[in-house]
């Protein structure tokens, strides 16, 4: 039944029907079903028209329809009319459909009129009122909630507006049976969260029989959202656990034990600990890995990896550790190889730059197993390493990392290693479970102990000559800086000028030889790039005059102060990123954001939170509130983010809820067969192609 074409239902007919799918992509009742209404009408609040002020947003009001004229010519052509009550007189005016309009207006009639309104030449005004002649609420004495539906400006100007939609709702009601949406939510479950049954909730949301039955439906129907998205993903990682061959790492060895006990330098976070502990779980179990690791910028995540790797060598694997540019590389592997040096491994770096003789030794040496570790960069071990016997492949501050691309890791053993991804940019709770639920995921929400919090500032432009004396002094005490400049990015020529001038700047202030600086930006090529930045990390240059291209994962613990130029440009988690470039080392930290004084209010409130918290987690948290989940940087685009009803912000309780019921039973049921399950089921079957189901049964 739902799956009707359209223009079967009593009042559309192929017109109306082509017009539906054009518009807004309803092409069966059952999208008709799921095209909710966006606001509903109480008719029983209305306003006077003299309370229209400044302030006003939207607003209700009935009254009489005086006459009205059409003015203006062409374009600034327009239809006005004047709706008068008993305290005022309200001007509406129409720029399209004004043929139509005219026709169905008639002076004299009363009529209920919402809208935004606004102010022209002193008197309130609303442009392209939502119209209808007015009817008294219903005699019943009940709320009488009338539902308005999203529409687009030509459906209305063929007459087909959000009420008009509510009367197709309505028939589209009358044609159909409770059991055409028969509950998919098992009885259990339904029982005891008390949720309104799924034909009443459709039912409710669409024509609420009064405010109270319109909250439990919206619940309802939320709480259903959360709860597909979650079984699907559940099955799917379930599947993976049972179905999935993984090298077995059985024992924590002597390297493992060796390194722990005597060449850790310092005791692991509570943090460090679990993860280890989960990785171990994980690895020991015969099926693949595949975990994502989130920690803070400096939440210690290498050495988590070590001991990963050192746990894979003891059960007689090797491992790899990609990183996304030569620098990282580079700097992973200086650090490894400095917390390795008594211990019997063998590590190499393998990188583009590193050719001839040196490469080929690093190449069979991995090929017979006489190096246990490499670390590089991605495109180098993805396209032409082969492994002895690779277990486990470790990828840092990446999380995009792609299924195409652990496919070629998979190719390189005949078991597929374990995969562990970390990644320093941390996601809401509420994100990843949505996102990643599909995966194993481990946080690391603690920083080692003593660290100084780093100090962050906004300043005025106004006080550049300030903020560069208070750089003076930091590098007059031995400190190094970083200026950041904004990557525009519709115009690399722009950001690029803009750096330019910006470096000429920072050089007056500075000038040679008293000081050196170093300059970074997109358009160098890789090895100018890497050279510029040796030169820092090594101590040549005292400053870093870059665009945004420092922001992962580079370390230099002597750079104490970090400048950002125009960061009301830049994105929170952009900012936090960049941040984490200072207060790497034991010395007191400084992050100054420079503005013009013009900044939006969100940019303000950027700005503020970056100021107020050093706390990843409470700045994604801010992010996602911001900008919605659609825009979070670094999440995958995945269909189980595009909630109807729900949402991951303003709901997060009910995903919490969601989210345990579904593993639950899952875990009880894992391919749901138990009778209680068998509308779920049904549920997920029905829905084919648009999930993972065909993948599961
Ligand atoms: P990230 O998670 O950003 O990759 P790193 O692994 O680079 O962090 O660690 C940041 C710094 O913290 C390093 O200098 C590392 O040696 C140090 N560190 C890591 N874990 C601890 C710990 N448990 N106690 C003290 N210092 C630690
Ligand atoms: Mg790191």
């Amino acid at each position: 039944m739902l799956s009707s074409p359209i223009e079967y239902l009593k009042g559309v007919g192929p017109l109306r029907g082509d017009l539906l799918k054009k518009e807004l992509q309803i092409f069966t009742f059952d999208d008709l079903l799921h095209h909710f209404p966006h606001r509903h009408i109480d008719k029983t609040k209305v306003s006077k028209i003299n309370m229209i002020n400044y302030q006003t947003d939207f607003i209700q009001v009935t009254g009489i329809l005086q006459q009205f004229e059409i003015i203006g010519e062409k374009r600034a052509k327009r239809l006005v009319a004047y709706l008068r009550d008993d305290t005022g007189a309200l001007e509406l005016t129409w720029f399209q459909g004004i043929s139509w309009v005219q026709k169905n207006l008639v002076p004299g009639q009363k009529y209920l009129v919402f809208g935004r309104t606004g102010f022209f030449n002193g008197r309130p005004q609303m442009v392209h009122p939502e119209i209808e002649p007015f009817v008294l609420a219903k005699a019943d004495g009940k709320d009488y909630l009338e539902p308005v539906y999203p529409a687009t400006e030509k459906l209305k100007a063929r007459g087909l507006n959000g009420r008009q939609l509510a009367k197709l709702t309505f028939q589209l009601f009358s044609q159909i049976k409770p059991t055409d949406i028969p509950e998919n939510i098992p009885e259990d479950i339904f029982k005891k969260l008390k949720l309104m049954n799924r034909y009443e909730a459709f039912s409710n949301l669409h024509f609420p029989v009064s405010q109270e039955a319109y909250q439990l439906a919206l619940r309802r129907l939320k709480f259903e959202e959360f709860f597909i998205a979650q079984i699907r993903l559940n099955l799917v990682r379930l599947q993976r656990h049972h179905s999935s061959r993984g090298v077995v790492f059985e024992k924590v060895g002597e390297l493992f034990n060796d390194f722990y006990n005597h060449h850790l330098p310092f005791e692991l976070t509570g943090a460090q600990k679990r993860v280890i502990r989960e990785i171990r779980t994980d690895t020991g179990r015969g099926h693949q890995m595949n975990r994502l690791l989130q920690g803070d910028v400096g939440s210690g995540k290498t050495i988590v990896a070590l001991l990963s790797m050192l746990l894979a060598a003891d059960n007689g694997y090797q491992s790899c550790m990609m990183a996304p540019t030569e620098i990282l590389a580079q700097q992973h592997y200086n650090g490894l190889k400095e917390l390795l040096k008594n211990m019997p491994v063998e590590i190499a770096l393998l990188t583009g730059s590193i050719k001839g003789k040196e490469r080929k030794r690093i190449l069979s040496g991995l090929l017979d197993d006489t190096i246990h570790f490499v670390v590089g960069t991605h495109a180098v071990i993805e396209d032409v390493v082969q492994f002895k016997n690779l277990g486990l492949v470790i990828v840092d501050e990446q999380h995009r990392f792609g299924v195409a691309q652990r496919a070629r890791l998979w190719e390189k053993a005949t078991v597929p290693p374990h995969v562990l991804v970390m990644t320093a940019t941390p996601i809401p709770r509420t994100l990843a479970m949505t996102a990643y639920g599909d995966l194993d995921y481990s946080v690391m929400d603690e920083l080692p102990p003593g660290r100084q919090p780093i100090t962050t500032v906004h300043r005025n432009e106004m006080a550049r000559a300030s903020v560069m004396e208070f750089v003076r002094t930091e590098i007059n005490k031995g400190r190094q800086a970083y200026f950041i400049y904004p990557l525009i990015e519709e115009s690399e020529k722009l950001s690029y000028e803009d750096l330019k001038q910006g470096y000429e700047q920072v050089k007056s202030f500075f000038p040679e030889p008293a000081y050196r600086i170093s300059m970074v930006h997109g358009r160098q090529s890789a090895e100018e790039k890497e050279t510029n930045m040796q030169r820092f990390v090594q101590h040549d240059t005292h400053i870093m005059v870059s665009t945004t291209v420092i922001e992962v994962g580079v370390n230099v613990p002597n750079a104490t102060v970090m400048v950002i130029e125009s960061a009301e440009k830049f994105g929170l988690s952009q900012l936090h990123q960049l941040r984490g470039r200072v207060g790497r080392g034991s010395e007191k930290s400084f992050c100054i954001l420079l503005t013009g004084s013009k900044v939006s209010k969100d940019a303000k409130e950027r700005i503020n939170t970056m100021c107020a918290t050093n706390d990843g987690f409470k700045i994604a948290e801010k992010d996602l509130e911001l900008r919605g989940p659609g825009d979070i940087e670094g999440t995958r685009q995945s269909g189980e983010l595009n909630f109807k009803v729900a949402s991951i912000v303003n709901d997060k309780d009910l995903l919490e809820l969601a989210k345990t019921t579904a593993e639950q039973c899952c875990e009880e049921d894992p391919t749901l067969d138990m009778a209680k399950n068998l509308l779920l089921k049904n549920y997920l079957r029905s829905q084919k192609g648009k999930n993972a189901w065909s993948r599961i049964s």
